[in-house]
């Protein structure tokens, strides 16, 4: 449990609390946010709320008192997580990540750039060169993703369009010596259109605003923003055409005409060539991949240095609900699903398989387990994605109707899967292309519009072959497929979801084998107001978070456990009983003594491997009773 500052400011620690209960919980989180304490503890989860307003609590000063120190002993802060890590990092060598999770405009970027800047600073004491570079290059290379990979939305002016994991790699005296970054999912279709209100990558804008004269001429473009269709930013006026019905009546007048079908087909294939544009993306994976040439850990030989940690900073959207969700929202939730299974996984079930493991009375917390919403997304020819995939490699054409049809009688009993046509009355078109999924942040309604299509992701073959011909080394390296021969190209290419199901798998993978530390960001309202706390919004994002069941686990828990020789290891010096040896039966008798003799016997239970602390209080103590001998 934090250090408590004076109580005006609410609760440091939501553990702290007298119940655990959603109105106190959101009674504290008010306070602390009108207080300007933004940031508040559960045990050692960060639970952050944007302020929308810059803080003086960033500074060097503030660095320094973080410095070192054990989590609870100072305010709750960012900068207690960086801390906790990074020791977690260079005492113990263990590879640890953080997590950073919230919906758009909850703060997720500001807080990884808050994080780095923090590890930047209290590293590298002995200020050597090479370290200042490898730093001086992580840290920019935000700046440089930002640019390509961030828009202004309507929720967010500095929306990041794609999820970023970052490693930072540290050598054995544990200063950075480099890193690397994945991306995941851009969203490409971004470049060519954009909400009423919203901007392209601000990656154009930049260029069109900030080239000089003679590079916009070199490059045949003209500084005026207006000239161009796809960055034209203009409210766009709301009309009653219905393009999706449109679209029919003019594939139907199409075929009356006597287009043969597979002219029809080349129309479309073309005008979905130039709508994806699979092309800004691949300038961004190619900077991506620049980036991590460059940042890439060097000359790092183990056998003389010891191990390489890493500490991994995963910035990732958040859940979205639109008024119009598609294909890119069906991706990001169900990433979500898996951010928070493996939340589950590891703070919840982990919490209470270990007690249960050791033998310590434990009493059943109820929490959601919405590991059925994942295998509805990706289960093995039964999933979602399964019999996307399914009806992709239909030869025939396939049209979003169709898969939709087959999603409806594979998973029409599902409970989590539902579709408007078979619980809505009226048979309204519209409505036959929605499929909804209660995910486990709330339902959202999906259209099957452009699925397939975006599922595919095609661009011609010869489009990448004369691309990959190209004299430029830049193009010709963004398309190395260009250089496969017409047999090896065949063979069907992983489609857009299953690329990302398995990026996402690998994330997990990966996340789940460092030691986790999580940052959970609220966004106060939707006004971008630094005064409002709207309590309705915030109450959904706490629900949806799990942060009471959080709570519930941690409270019934303990907050420092370890097995009875490791812990003896450390603190036999405290009694006499302990050192240098005991003569008692067993480690775990031994550790009763010496716990009896401090008289902690309360504050402690025994398991069968471990001895389980309650208050970190305890733990501090007995640090100073060891530092005393
Ligand atoms: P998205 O999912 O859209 O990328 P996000 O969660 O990454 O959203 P940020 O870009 O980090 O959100 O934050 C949105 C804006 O909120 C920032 O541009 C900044 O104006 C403000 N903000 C966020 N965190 C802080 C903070 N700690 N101090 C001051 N302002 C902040
Ligand atoms: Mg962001």
């Amino acid at each position: 449990m934090a250090e408590q500052e004076s109580l005006e400011f609410g609760k440091a620690d939501f553990v702290l609390m007298d119940t655990v209960s959603m109105p106190e919980f959101m009674a504290n989180l008010r306070l602390r946010f009108e207080k300007g304490r933004i940031y508040t503890f559960i045990g050692e989860v960060v639970v952050s709320v944007n302020p929308y307003k810059l803080l003086n609590i960033y500074g060097r000063d503030t660095i320094e008192q973080y410095k070192g120190r054990e989590l609870y002993e100072r305010p709750p802060h960012l900068f207690a997580i960086a801390d906790a890590a990074y020791k977690a990092m260079k005492r113990r060598s263990k590879d640890t990540c953080i997590v950073i999770s919230g919906e758009s405009g909850a703060g997720k970027t500001e807080a990884s750039k808050y994080i780095m800047q923090y590890i930047a600073a209290i590293t590298n004491p002995s200020q050597r060169a090479e370290v200042e570079r490898v730093k001086n290059m992580l840290l920019k290379s935000n700046c440089v993703l930002e640019a390509f990979g961030n828009a202004k939305t309507n929720r967010n002016d500095n929306s990041s369009r794609f999820g970023k994991y970052m490693d930072i790699n540290f050598d054995f005296k544990g200063d950075p010596i480099g890193g690397h970054i994945n991306n995941y999912l851009l969203e490409k279709s971004r470049v060519i259109v954009q909400q009423p209100g919203e901007r392209s990558f601000h990656s154009f804008y930049q260029l069109l605003q900030g080239g000089s004269e003679q590079m916009l001429r070199s490059l045949h473009l003209q500084k005026s923003l207006s000239s161009y269709n796809y960055i034209h930013v203009g409210a766009q006026l709301k009309s009653s055409i219905n393009d999706a019905a449109e679209f029919r009546v003019v594939a139907d007048a199409m075929k009356v005409i006597g287009f043969k079908p597979e002219e029809i087909q080349t129309v479309y294939k073309i005008l979905a060539a130039i709508l994806h544009l699979a092309i800004y993306e691949r300038l961004f994976c190619w900077i991506v991949t620049r980036i991590n040439d460059i940042i890439e850990v060097k000359n790092y030989d183990t056998t003389i240095h010891g191990k390489n940690t890493v500490i991994g900073v995963l910035d990732i959207y958040g859940f979205e609900i639109f008024d119009n969700n598609s294909f890119e929202q069906f991706c990001i939730n169900y990433c979500n699903e898996k951010l928070q299974q493996l939340f589950i996984q590891l703070v919840l079930k982990q919490e209470q398989e270990e007690y249960q493991r050791e033998g310590i009375p434990w009493k059943h917390i109820d929490y959601f387990n919405n590991q059925i919403i994942v295998d509805l997304v990706e289960q093995q020819h039964k999933g979602i994605i399964a019999i996307l995939d399914d009806a992709c490699m239909n030869v025939g054409k396939v049209t979003d109707e169709m898969f939709l049809e087959a999603l409806n009688s594979k998973l029409g009993k599902h409970a989590h899967f539902s579709s408007r046509k078979l619980c809505a009355s009226d048979k309204i078109l519209e409505f036959d292309r929605d499929f909804r999924i209660r995910h486990y942040a709330g339902d959202v309604v999906y259209s099957v519009i452009g699925f397939i299509d975006k599922n595919k992701d095609t661009l011609f073959q010869d489009f990448k072959r004369l691309m990959y011909n190209s004299s430029n080394p830049v193009l010709k390296n963004m398309w190395p497929e260009g250089k496969l021969s017409i047999t090896e190209v065949t063979k069907r290419p992983l489609t857009a979801a299953t690329l990302f199901k398995n990026s996402m798998i690998a994330l997990v993978d990966n996340l789940a084998s460092k030691e986790p530390y999580y940052v959970r960001c609220i966004k106060p309202n939707d006004k971008k107001s630094p005064q409002i706390f709207d309590d309705e919004r915030c109450r959904h994002q706490v629900e949806y978070l799990g942060l009471l069941e959080n709570v519930r686990v941690r409270r019934a828990g303990f907050a420092f456990r370890q097995t009875y020789e490791k812990f003896l290891h450390r603190y036999k010096m405290i009694s006499e009983f302990t050192w240098p040896n005991h003569d008692l039966p067993s480690d775990k008798e031994a550790v009763k003594k010496l716990i009896e003799r401090c008289g902690f016997q309360d504050d402690v239970a025994y398991g069968k491997t471990k001895i389980f602390i309650r208050t970190p209080r305890t733990l501090f103590t007995l640090e100073e009773l060891r530092a005393q001998m």
